[in-house]
């Protein structure tokens, strides 16, 4: 059997910007006043008249290749389950050499003195649950699931759509796609 290999698309025709998913998100995962997992980016692109707007759920692009993973010297950023690029917090001392190194600023400091960022959700994966961002979205504009499956939904729209991934000069193969 083939290893897991979760992913994440967003759909970025369907996404409007109303973020459900950042708030869905902080109440799941209980985050802190000002911390986020997830985050809405707005886009404009092209000349007037002829405007055109990228609305773009984002977050930790669970890499292939993890600069933050490499930077740790403690083992607490790690590849869990899936490809899944987790912190175990009890073994982080805040010293923010993952943060230096993630192209995507997608960590921050947890007010309790560990480093936080998207887990795609995996306690509710591990339960048969799509991500609560997933759940939440009004347009449908994310979809989980496992890459390498190819019967997959998120397989079947990543290898029918156009697509991107963010900063891909950075080198860190991105498990996040953006169709467009
Ligand atoms: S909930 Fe869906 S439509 Fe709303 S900002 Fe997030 S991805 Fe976009
Ligand atoms: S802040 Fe924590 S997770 Fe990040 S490099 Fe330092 S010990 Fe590792």
């Amino acid at each position: 059997m083939t290893a897991r290999r979760y992913a994440m698309a967003v759909d970025t025709r369907r996404c409007v910007g109303c973020n459900a998913c950042v708030i869905s998100c902080k109440t799941e995962n209980a985050l802190p006043s000002g911390g986020f997992r997830d985050w809405i980016v707005q886009e404009v692109h092209g000349t007037f008249p002829d405007l055109t707007m990228q609305i773009r759920s984002e977050r930790c692009n669970h890499c292939g290749d993890t600069p933050c993973v490499a930077a740790c010297p403690t083992g607490a950023s790690h590849v869990a389950d899936g490809g899944v690029v987790l912190v175990s917090k009890h073994k982080c001392t805040g010293c923010k050499a993952c943060m230096a190194s993630c192209p995507y600023g997608a960590r921050w400091v947890h007010p309790d003195g560990y480093v936080d960022k998207c887990t795609f959700c995996l306690h509710r994966v591990e339960r048969g649950q799509v991500p609560a961002c997933q759940e939440t979205c009004p347009t449908r504009a994310l979809t989980f699931g496992d890459l390498a499956d190819p019967a997959s939904e998120v397989s079947r729209l990543v290898n029918r759509r156009p697509n991107l991934v963010l900063q891909p000069g950075a080198g860190t193969r991105p498990y996040v796609f953006f169709l467009t």
